[in-house]
C-alpha cells in the first residue's frame, strides 16, 4: 500500500510537549493505527476521535496534539483548528446521524469535570429527542468495538463527502 504524502505533519506532533503515558498524546503519535485507536480525523494540530466510552452513539472529541490542560496554553492558530475540527465534526455528525441537537463542551480540571483533566479535549455530543433514559443506560454499558468502527466509518465517510481526502491505509480523513 503507497502513501503519497504525510498529511499529519509528524514534525508538528513531535516538536509539542507529549506526555509519556497520556491516551491522548499516544493516539496523536501514531497515526499508523489511527484504525484501532478510533482516530476518525486529522487536522493541522488537533485530531477527532471516537469516545469509546460514549454518552451517545456517535459522542465525538477534538483533541489538540499538544499536551495542554487549558484554553490559555493554546495559541491562536491551535485555537481556531480547535474549533474548526469542532464545526466539521459537527457537520459530519449531522449527515451520518441526522441528530436534532448536540451538547458541545469543555471540562477543564478536576473540578471541572474532566476525566483526563491533564490534555484539554471538546466533546461533541449528539442528541434525540428523550434520549436521556436511553443514554444513562449506554452510559454504563461497554459499547461493542463493532458499534465504534461503525461509526467511524460513518462519520469519515461524510467526512469526505465535504471534500477532504482519506488516507487509504488508515481510513483516516485529512482535515487540510
Ligand atoms: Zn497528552
Amino acid at each position: 500500500m503507497q502513501r503519497l504524502w504525510t498529511p499529519w505533519r509528524m514534525d508538528y506532533i513531535l516538536s509539542n510537549k507529549q506526555a509519556a503515558g497520556c491516551v491522548f498524546c499516544n493516539k496523536a503519535a501514531t497515526p499508523d493505527i489511527d484504525r484501532e485507536n478510533q482516530v476518525v480525523a486529522r487536522g493541522q494540530t488537533a485530531m477527532i476521535l471516537l469516545n469509546i466510552y460514549p454518552y451517545s452513539n456517535g459522542h465525538l472529541m477534538i483533541v489538540p496534539y499538544a499536551h495542554i490542560d487549558s484554553l490559555t496554553g493554546l495559541g491562536d492558530a491551535e485555537l481556531a483548528d480547535l474549533m474548526r475540527l469542532t464545526s466539521l465534526a459537527e457537520a459530519a455528525l449531522r449527515d451520518s446521524l441526522a441528530p436534532q441537537g448536540f451538547n458541545v463542551g469543555i471540562n477543564i480540571g478536576k473540578a471541572g469535570g474532566a476525566g483526563m483533566a491533564d490534555h484539554i479535549h471538546v466533546h461533541i455530543v449528539p442528541r434525540w429527542p428523550g434520549d436521556t433514559n436511553f443514554m444513562t443506560v449506554v452510559g454504563q454499558t461497554r459499547t461493542i468495538p463493532e458499534l465504534l468502527d461503525d461509526t467511524r466509518e460513518r462519520v469519515a465517510r461524510c467526512l469526505a463527502a465535504l471534500g477532504y481526502p482519506r488516507d487509504e491505509t488508515t481510513g483516516t480523513v485529512m482535515l487540510m
